[in-house]
């Protein structure tokens, strides 16, 4: 992403020098936290769920009030490690990645690295890419609300932005339903910023060697097919159009074909009409 960034035509070095202190502020969190939490203290009892979770929400909303004057505890996440999932929060300034979903079949360490790349590799450049969406990029090192852009490149941000949110907005969920492009932008943002950096880890990584085909794949194309297999799933109508509202994502097929058209290595590797 240093790269990445250092190579942008459009940002100033003033706001190049902000966005790479932000970068090297950011922590990882990898599997689960260094400190587990201690739920000692919460009763739980066969066969009264209700209980359960009455109980459960009083010893979190407890957690939290708990909180109130103490500093920070940078080491918190706030994904449980079982969750097939993974988050960037703007106010920690830190990418977590549960061991859910660093597991087949996401991350198969048992594959060879193009599809793990596409799939694991482009997860983890989207929460990256996160710290520098359309949010994120309102937020310094420290997880603070401050705008570290020159007005300029601010400007320019928008601009291009405003591309991805226009295509976007083109696509259709259901019906005469379209992407509300405006509400997914930062997601968007991160899923095409997401898989050009796995792209170019997976380049750097494999560099020099002799990437072979694979069940008639190559490696490029195996690349994007992790990447595509990561969205693949199924969704009610009636929950597509409830998500069109309210869900920042775009669906599914929309962040696969979204992302592979704005990159000519997909068009390259699947010989595609220009
Ligand atoms: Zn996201």
């Amino acid at each position: 992403m240093q790269q990445d960034i250092n190579g942008l035509p459009w940002m100033s070095p003033a706001t190049k020098q902000q966005a790479l202190a932000k970068l090297h502020g950011i922590a990882n969190k990898i599997g689960y936290p260094d400190k587990w939490r201690d739920y000692s203290k919460l009763e739980i009892v066969r066969g009264d769920e209700l209980g359960n979770v009455d109980r459960a929400r009083k010893f979190e909303f407890d957690r939290q009030l708990s909180k109130i004057g103490k500093p920070v505890d940078r080491g918190e996440w706030t994904m449980t490690p079982p969750t097939v999932n993974a988050y960037y929060d703007p106010q920690m300034n830190d990418i977590n990645f549960p061991a859910g979903v660093l597991q087949p079949p996401a991350f198969d360490p048992k594959s060879d690295a193009a599809p793990n790349y596409g799939d694991t590799g482009g997860t983890v450049g989207h929460e990256l890419t996160h710290g520098f969406d359309d949010e994120g990029r309102q937020f310094d090192a420290q997880g603070n609300l401050r705008d570290w852009w020159t007005e300029e490149d601010g400007k320019e941000f928008v601009k291009r932005a405003s591309c991805i949110s226009d295509q976007y907005s083109n696509y259709t969920i259901i019906d005469d339903i379209k992407i509300n492009g405006k509400l997914t932008l930062g997601e968007d943002v991160a899923d095409l910023g997401g898989l050009l950096l796995a792209y170019l880890a997976w380049k750097d990584d494999t560099r020099g060697q002799n990437l072979e085909p694979l069940d008639g794949l190559t490696p490029e194309q195996r690349f994007f097919v992790g990447y595509g297999q990561s969205w693949c799933g199924q969704t009610r109508d009636e929950s597509k159009r409830l998500r069109a509202t309210v869900d920042p994502h775009s669906p599914g097929k929309y962040r696969t074909n979204g992302v592979v058209s704005n990159m000519p290595e997909f068009q390259q590797a699947f010989h595609c009409a220009g």
